[in-house]
Order: structure tokens, then C-alpha cells, then sequence
């Protein structure tokens, strides 16, 4: 019995619900963490792999994620245990039974994660009435395709800017990542007179002091080739990305690429985190004591959730990118504030306020607050 409570604190998880559907092979866990702030938004993973521990960790992170953003819902993930590359319709048939598993967990909003997409967010909102990052057909908003996340984290940038007093203009801008965070963020810091002069994919570096051209870069990539297609620019290992000097330094590809082994040799002002969790604790202390910004992953890259939220309320492109500007530029302003007052890590800082607008939300709720 205490067993399925080992991961039990003052946040949640509310539920932890084993699915478990022997006719189709269905074995899913589906996570909802807290709830007070609203229902809870969280995608679905399918991976061979994926752990109970996973789906509470990710849910968590949903809880302080959406409640950093301000938006009205809380934190929940889901996590089948399957391929996702099997066979198209036995993938329908999974996704079908596990919507009609969780039909009644309305306080459960799934979204696209790992293995999942656009289609099997509209089999889901088919089967249950409930579902965000849907097909535009049927009323999605597609983040990626127009860069909820790329221009949130040029918002972050640009205030994080200012605190400081860095210049856009003329900015030396170094990407990790080019795909659908990465090249909106170029695009966007080129557009304000930023340089791109580093950009890396998983087949190496391409770089350039004089600047690099993103439109091209964006146009290599989306050709299925790689960015060392590029004819100008030093073609470098994918790993000279850390080495190049610049101004605005960002991840947008795998966690922990900023680690002790590797973290002296960053040379920037800014790092604005587009991926998930992609410097180590210590890595992010050390890089707080050399005097380089740190705009953590939770507040920097929650354009896309945001931008499904609003999908969810029904509002339109429009009212998405307005939402992402307004709400990240607010949250970076509190989180560098409490940085300069008191000194805090951006990290730390972010969590608390995080951690203090889903306590002021649970103090609303019946049968949620300690006391
Ligand atoms: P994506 O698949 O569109 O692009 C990832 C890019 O990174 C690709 O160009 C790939 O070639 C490159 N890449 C992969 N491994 C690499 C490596 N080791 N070195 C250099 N480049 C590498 O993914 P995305 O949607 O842009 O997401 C990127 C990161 O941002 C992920 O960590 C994701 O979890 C996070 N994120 C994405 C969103 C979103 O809205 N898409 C929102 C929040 C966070």
C-alpha cells in the first residue's frame, strides 16, 4: 500500500491510475498531479520504455510549467508502453482504447508528447471530447508549424536582454537545434538584428563570425538535408557548438548538453533554455557564478503549452501569440526581479514562484490545502 504512494508530497500526484487493457495490449499510467490551478494539461508519451516514475516526474513539471505561464491548469502526463512506430492502424486501436480508458478522468487534458502527434490527438478528442494540439481541421492551433516556442523564447530573450543592457542589435546568437524551436528563435532574434553565427543539428556545427543566412539554414533543413549543406560557414563536430563565442547562447535539442565536463566552456551573456532540462544544477551554478543569465527551460519555453491552452478555450492563432508575449514577458520581469533582489538562482526563483501560485490556488480548493 505505501508503495503507491512513494511519490506522495504536499503538491500530489492527486491520481495515479494504471491502465491496463489485456484484448488490445493496452498498458498505460496516466499521472494527474495537481489540479488547483484547473484541469490538468499534460501530453502522452508512447515509447517501449516509459516508467510510472516518468509519468509523475513529467507531470510534476507540467504543474510548475502551467503554473509558472499562468494559465488555468494544472499538471498531468500520461505514458503508454508501446512503439510508436508500429503499424498505423494497431496505433488508432491503442489510442482509441486508451481514450476510452480515461474518458471519465475529465480532470485529464492530454496533448501530443513523444510518439504521439496532431492525428492521435484528434482519434483522442474523437473518443473522449477532450484533447489539445489537435489538427487544424478540427479547430488545433499548430504550434510548431507556426513557433509557439521559438517566439516565446524570443520574448524571454528580449526583456532578459534589457535587464542586462545587452542590445539585440548586433547580438552574436549560437542555436543548438534547428528544428521547430530552433529555427523560429533565429528567425525571430534575426528579424530584431541579432546574428546568427553557430547552428548545429545532429550532423554537426556550421559556423560564421560574419552571420549566418537562417532563411537558408531553414530551408535546408526543411529538405530533409542537414545544416552542413550550407555552402559558407566552417563545418565543425556537433559538439564545437558549445565552443563558440557569442552573445545569446541557445539549447534547443536534448537535456543535460550543459554539464560539469563541458560548462567553462560556454562563453556568453545569456542562455535561454528552448529544450527541456538542458543544463545539469551544478552546470547552471557554476554558469550563475561566471555571471552568465541563465532563462530557465519552465518559463522560456512554455509558448507551447500556452499555446495549447488557448487552443483549448477556442481562441485563435492571434490570440495565442498574444497570450505567449504577454505571460512570458511578465513571468521572465518577476523572475529576474526576484534574481536581482535577492540574489537568487533564475531556477530557484522560477520554482518559487511556480510553487507559490499552485499553493495560493489549492488554498481555494476543498479537501487540497494541508491546513
Ligand atoms: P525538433 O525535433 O523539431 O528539433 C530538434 C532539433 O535538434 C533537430 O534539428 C535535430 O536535428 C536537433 N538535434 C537533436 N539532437 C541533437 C544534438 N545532440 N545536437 C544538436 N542538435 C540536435 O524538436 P523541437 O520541437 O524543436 O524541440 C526541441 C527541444 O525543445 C526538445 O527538448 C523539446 O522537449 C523542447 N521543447 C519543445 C517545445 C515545442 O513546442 N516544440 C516546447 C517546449 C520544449
Amino acid at each position: 500500500m505505501d508503495d503507491a504512494f512513494r511519490f506522495a508530497d504536499e503538491l500530489g500526484p492527486l491520481k495515479l491510475v494504471h491502465i491496463w487493457r489485456p484484448a488490445v495490449g493496452l498498458r498505460a499510467v496516466v499521472a494527474v498531479d495537481n489540479v488547483a490551478c484547473g484541469p490538468a494539461v499534460g501530453g502522452v508519451r508512447m515509447a517501449p520504455d516509459v516508467s510510472t516514475e516518468e509519468a509523475f516526474r513529467l507531470a510534476r513539471a507540467m504543474t510548475l510549467k502551467n503554473a509558472a505561464a499562468g494559465l488555468p491548469h494544472g499538471g498531468g502526463k500520461s505514458v503508454i508502453v508501446a512503439d510508436p512506430k508500429m503499424p498505423l492502424a494497431d496505433k488508432e486501436r491503442l489510442i482509441r482504447a486508451f481514450a476510452a480508458a480515461i474518458a471519465d478522468m475529465v480532470e485529464y487534458i492530454p496533448g501530443p508528447d513523444m510518439g504521439t502527434d496532431e492525428l492521435t490527438m484528434g482519434w483522442i478528442k474523437d473518443e473522449n471530447g477532450r484533447a489539445v494540439g489537435l489538427p487544424r481541421e478540427v479547430g488545433g492551433i499548430p504550434l510548431d508549424e507556426i513557433g509557439a516556442t521559438g517566439f516565446g523564447l524570443a520574448a524571454a530573450i528580449d526583456v532578459a536582454a534589457e535587464h542586462i543592457g545587452m542590445p539585440i542589435s548586433g547580438a552574436r546568437v549560437v542555436i543548438q537545434g534547428f528544428g521547430s524551436v530552433g529555427k523560429h528563435a533565429a528567425r525571430l532574434l534575426a528579424d530584431k538584428g541579432a546574428v546568427l553565427v553557430g547552428a548545429s543539428d545532429t550532423q554537426g556545427t556550421v559556423a560564421d563570425e560574419n552571420g549566418l543566412d537562417v532563411a537558408a539554414l531553414t530551408a535546408l533543413k526543411a529538405a530533409g538535408r542537414p545544416l552542413r549543406d550550407h555552402p559558407s560557414g566552417r563545418k565543425l563536430g556537433g559538439d564545437a557548438v558549445i565552443d563558440i563565442p557569442c552573445e545569446i547562447w541557445i539549447p534547443a535539442a536534448r537535456p543535460d548538453v550543459i554539464n560539469a565536463g563541458n560548462v567553462s566552456r560556454l562563453h556568453a551573456r545569456l542562455v535561454a533554455q528552448g529544450a527541456n532540462i538542458p543544463c545539469t544544477a551544478d552546470a547552471e551554478e557554476t554558469l550563475a557564478r561566471r555571471g552568465i543569465l541563465v532563462l530557465p527551460d519552465f518559463i522560456a519555453n512554455a509558448g507551447g503549452v500556452i499555446c495549447a491552452a488557448t487552443e483549448y478555450q477556442g481562441g485563435t492563432e492571434v490570440a495565442a501569440f498574444a497570450a505567449i508575449d504577454e505571460k512570458i514577458r511578465a513571468n521572465t520581469r518577476a523572475l529576474l526581479a526576484q534574481v536581482r533582489e535577492k540574489g537568487a538562482l533564475p531556477r530557484s526563483a522560477a520554482l518559487a514562484l511556480a510553487t507559490a501560485r499552485v499553493e495560493r490556488a489549492m488554498q481555494t480548493r476543498r479537501w487540497e490545502h494541508a491546513g
